[in-house]
């Protein structure tokens, strides 16, 4: 085995490669969906309690406490959830049947949520885009900037879907280049 030699060039060169990540997870929301372009089960209103993990990464560590992200600032985030997945339906827009569903929401049967694909994959997509958004023009953290690259959305112990990009990447685009990566066509359906 060749060891590394760290002089002055090769340490920076690690150093690049050095990452600190930080998680936060948000458990028990129980909501239902389905799939309408399902042709099996998954057409029909079902129900989990899903749960929600970040990942975040910073171009720099916060002075004095050396976090990535404060846990204690994201309340925002908490609300959001709550608002989106505690007791809610969550249908696409363009299930076939969203008149009827609406009609639910207008009598109290259900608390309809309208996403794109309220699937794992759909979920985690809006998620990704939804926290990044709020870093980019919250300017909560002054002179450094954080991003989340990676959100899971797990629907049992046994289900789950991630976004993703490279934690290289998100810290070296732009959000417009973000947001052009994310209307790629590859993702359409979600
Ligand atoms: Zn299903």
């Amino acid at each position: 085995m060749t060891v590394l030699k760290l002089d002055n060039s090769n340490h920076k060169r690690v150093m690049k490669m050095v990452s600190v990540v930080s998680t936060k997870s948000f458990f028990n929301y129980p909501c239902s969906h389905r799939q309408w372009a399902d042709k099996g089960h998954c057409q029909y209103l079902h129900g989990y309690s899903r749960s929600f993990h970040f990942h975040f990464v910073s171009d720099s560590l916060q002075e004095g406490t050396g976090w990535v992200q404060d846990f204690g600032d994201l309340k925002w985030l908490k609300k959001h959830l709550d608002e989106m997945f505690d007791h809610t339906t969550l249908i696409s827009s363009k299930d076939p049947h969203l008149v009827t569903l609406k009609n639910m929401h207008s009598l109290n049967i259900i608390n309809l949520r309208i996403m794109k694909n309220p699937s794992m994959e759909g979920t985690a997509k809006y998620l990704f885009e939804w926290i990044n958004r709020e870093f980019e023009f919250s300017k909560l953290k002054g002179n450094r900037f954080v991003r989340c690259f990676k959100v899971e959305v797990r629907e049992n112990e046994k289900n789950s879907a991630i976004f993703e990009l490279p934690k290289e990447a998100i810290l070296k685009l732009d959000w417009e280049q973000i947001e052009t990566l994310l209307s790629d066509v590859a993702y359409k359906d979600i």
